[in-house]
């Protein structure tokens, strides 16, 4: 293990200071050089903090807590309602985080919110994938083609020529795709390792948060939140500022896991969707049509079917709800990368996961479109309107 090795040549060269700074003064220098012994003694100490299990941000476990009874927790207002007042749902082990639900309009909340630094940790680059390439070719390749049918239905009311900023733009695949059909692009994203590779025609800003990059105001005719809502620490202050950068009679499309929906409700601490702790925010559909109507939106349109979120949510937390399986195993395993022991590495267990995938889809597309007739789709997506 590297962090192992590291420690102890770091405990060697601890001890190998503390010899020689016994060994080399002279009495005269003693009394100045036991201020250094004593920083060398905790130099030697703090290599066995690091010899702690390493937090795994990554794929935590998630575990129900709502049959505990714990008692309501106060937090600062909810973004949503106002109310202080929360449940405790999920706890997230080896984590001092919990999802605590919002006693009056059922938001999910992460308690405590994570500091940046803390929130930088939850994000390791294993979670970007490599530039250009997020999964295995084949599934990378789905994924780009339902990304461009997509944009088609993002794009179908916009003038060529539009100026739209996604928002979380990360790779960039789908300005890329809104450049293709005549827009100017503009993307938004707090890191600079998630928009390496990305479209060179997109004028994109790396900045910590969307009010600190200072657009001008009745700026763009389209913003879009695509997943991002829910990553983010202030969800009231970004849409406001997003309501300020639209023209008037811009529209924001904002997707979000769905927090009510029925997959939700069946997986409960098991829901792929969850992506804890990365998810700050689980809204249920009635909380993010609250906040955009609180934010001075009027909510245009609601779509609950998404081929991309809704059908694989269902496999993997299907395979999440079996405690034999590391969570979101199969999920890692068309990402491509090792998560350690949250990895299937065994070949025919690989393959029984692939069986499974290909077996779940048709049963979970069917489960998807049920859903979506009883508007209770997995992941939903509004279209507000600027005043
Ligand atoms: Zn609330």
């Amino acid at each position: 293990m590297p962090a192992t090795s590291v420690s102890h040549d770091s405990l060697r060269t601890a001890e190998d200071e503390l010899a020689a700074s016994s060994t080399s003064t002279t009495p005269g220098e003693r009394e100045t050089e036991s201020i250094d012994v004593a920083d060398v003694i905790q130099a030697m100490m703090r290599p066995w903090e690091s010899l702690a299990v390493p937090r795994n941000y990554l794929n935590p476990q998630v575990v129900d807590v709502r049959d505990q009874c714990l008692d309501t927790v106060v937090l600062s207002p909810c973004p949503v309602c106002d109310s202080e007042f929360a449940r405790p749902t999920f706890e997230i082990r080896g984590l001092p985080h919990h999802l605590a639900t919002c006693l009056e309009c059922g938001l999910g909340r992460l308690h405590p919110l994570p500091s940046p630094e803390e929130l930088g940790r939850f994000y390791p680059n294993e979670y970007y994938g490599s530039p250009g390439a997020k999964f295995e070719p084949m599934t990378e390749a789905i994924v780009r083609m339902v990304g461009t049918v997509h944009v088609q239905s993002l794009s179908r009311n916009l003038q060529p020529g539009s100026r739209i900023l996604d928002i979380g733009c990360g790779r960039g695949v789908l300005l890329s795709s809104l450049a293709d059909r005549g827009h100017e692009v503009h993307g938004m994203d707090v890191s600079e390792t998630a928009v390496a590779g990305a479209d060179p025609r997109a004028d994109i800003r790396v900045a910590p948060c969307i009010t600190e990059v200072g657009y001008p105001s009745d700026h763009f005719d389209q913003v879009i939140l695509w997943h991002v809502l829910e990553h983010l620490t202030n969800p009231r202050e970004v849409l406001s500022e997003i309501n300020r950068i639209l023209k008037p009679g811009g529209q924001v499309i904002v997707a979000v896991p769905n927090f009510s929906s029925w997959q939700a409700r069946w997986s409960g601490a098991a829901w792929f969707h969850l992506d804890l702790p990365r998810h700050l925010f689980h809204f249920p559909v009635s909380g993010l049509r609250r906040l955009l109507t609180r934010t001075d939106f009027t909510v245009t349109r609601e779509q609950h079917f998404s081929l991309r979120q809704n059908p694989f949510g269902w496999v993997q937390s299907a395979m999440n709800k079996r405690s034999t399986l590391p969570r979101n195993a199969l999920y890692n395993l068309l990402h491509n990368y090792n998560d350690g022991d949250n990895s299937v590495t065994c070949p025919w267990k690989q393959r029984a996961l692939r069986a499974a995938y290909f077996t779940g889809m048709p049963i979970a597309g069917a489960l998807s479109l049920l859903s979506t007739a009883a508007r209770s789709g997995a992941s939903v997506c509004l279209v507000g309107q600027a005043g």
